[in-house]
């Protein structure tokens, strides 16, 4: 008896298999169809596209008519907009505990930010939570350099790392390894006084330590021949430029302020990338010259999320003629546009350039502040396109495993990470602003709220 029961569930179990149709091949799938579709991978433009997102990635893009809509799938209409990759900074400085960090969160994925990088500000407790926040659909996918390292008494040393030998820098390297960072940051430049700089042999034992624990490590110079020094002992990833931005002699143009043709022949061969962050130095001015822009809501929501006390200074006429009528104004302008000569030189021989901003720092709004880089790098002389591939593709290629990413540019099998734009960005740089919606790890961030209603 038992076994004909037994018969007859199986035969229920069949007999329903039969009849039940299979679910179609699209479903649970999205198809965004219709849109302008810049994938960052150096491709044109596809001006009628068909995007399939399923599980989180992305399962086809390219041409509507070699791009077929599964059966079952879920469709949106996008004629008229564009999409791009979610952005990728590789300059972030986290500020705080878990609540304000939530709100860095949430201001950069409501621009469109779906990758950040941590660079060297970050205590073990906020090393764990960011961590922690790996995966989460309403978190940018983060990475960080734990606490970076300096020279003792030296520029952003306060807090971090500074070791006076090579036996103690390699013995702090592997304490920030253990912690799970999955880069080591170094600050190599005087601020403070000429000489306090991490010293060579030191700077190189930081790299090889790094390097033989599986962390990538990433220096902030403002000199030459520091990266040509390090560049031979193994670095690969540079934060700034070889533009002097920072301390006494910064702001005043160099007389010879162009990367040479044997440090970039160094760079070529040896697949260096650098993040020159624009807006660190220009944001000291920027809303002072431009304080049209202070009247922008989701300007003032993305200051409010970090640093209400900068935008209220920034609101002050006073503090504008200040910085306008400084004496020094124009020479720090002329020394801004090498910085951007250095972008476009380096971009023009064929250096990877990707994004980053300091995000975090007094003046540079988390979220809106790449989109503000993004302008900049038009401004130097990349086209709508360079600056979009720069601030995805290139940045997403930064990240460990290195050159191995899936996401940053939108080809199946990425991570489905996408701004859809309202307007066309290679017609203005601009229009990267203008967002439609951003969609993280697949799903539709809830951007509602950020920006107060009037
Ligand atoms: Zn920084």
């Amino acid at each position: 008896m038992k076994q004909l029961q037994l018969l007859a569930a199986g035969l229920a179990l069949t007999l329903t298999g039969c009849g039940e149709a299979p679910p179609p091949e699209g479903a649970g799938a999205l198809a965004l169809v219709g849109a302008q579709l810049i994938d960052a991978t150096g491709a044109p433009p596809v001006p009628d596209s068909v995007v399939v997102v399923r599980d989180g990635r992305i399962v086809s893009a390219g041409r509507r008519d070699a791009t077929p809509v599964p059966d079952g799938a879920e469709t949106l209409d996008l004629a008229g907009k564009t999409i791009i990759p979610g952005l990728v900074n590789l300059h972030v400085h986290y500020r705080e505990g878990g609540e304000e960090i939530e709100r860095q969160f949430r201001a950069q994925l409501y621009f469109g930010v779906t990758t950040s990088r941590s660079t060297g500000s970050d205590s073990p407790e906020r090393v764990a939570y960011l961590l922690e926040s790996a995966g989460r659909p309403d978190a940018p996918r983060t990475y960080t350099a734990g606490l970076g390292f300096a020279y003792p008494g030296g520029f952003n040393a306060a807090g971090r790392n500074a070791p006076t030998t090579e036996e103690e820098a390699r013995g702090l390297v592997r304490d920030q390894v253990a912690l799970g960072v999955h880069f080591i940051k170094m600050w190599v430049n005087e601020v403070v006084e000429p000489g306090l700089k991490i010293p060579p042999e030191i700077r190189a034992a930081i790299i090889d330590e790094a390097v033989a624990n599986g962390a990538v490590p990433v220096a902030h110079i403002d000199d030459e021949a520091d990266g040509r020094q390090l560049v031979e002992a193994g670095l690969r990833d540079f934060l700034h430029s070889t533009v002097l931005t920072f301390g006494p002699g910064a702001g005043v143009p160099m007389d010879d302020p162009d990367p040479s043709a044997e440090f970039i022949a160094m760079c070529l061969e040896s697949g260096v990338a650098f993040t020159p962050t624009l807006s660190i130095v220009q944001n000291r001015w920027h809303f002072a010259e431009r304080p049209e822009l202070l009247d922008d809501p989701e300007l003032r929501a993305a200051f409010n999320t970090y640093n209400p006390g900068a935008l209220a200074g920034w609101d002050d006429p006073a503090r504008r003629a200040e910085v306008v009528d400084d004496p020094g104004f124009e020479d720090r302008k002329a020394a801004f546009r090498q910085l951007l000569d250095f972008v476009k030189t380096m971009h023009d021989a064929g250096v990877a350039v990707a994004l980053g901003n300091d995000a975090g720092t007094p003046n540079v709004p988390f979220g809106w502040g790449m989109h503000h880089e993004m302008e900049m790098y038009v401004e130097a002389g990349l086209t709508p396109m360079d600056a979009i591939v720069a601030a995805t593709a290139t940045g997403a290629a930064q990240m460990p495993p290195v050159g191995e990413a899936d996401f940053g540019t939108l080809e199946a099998g990425k991570i489905a990470d996408l701004i859809v734009l309202n307007a066309d960005p290679l017609a203005d740089i601009r229009n990267t602003l203008d967002i439609d919606r951003v969609m993280r790890l697949g799903e539709w961030v809830d951007r509602s709220g950020f920006v107060p209603a009037p």
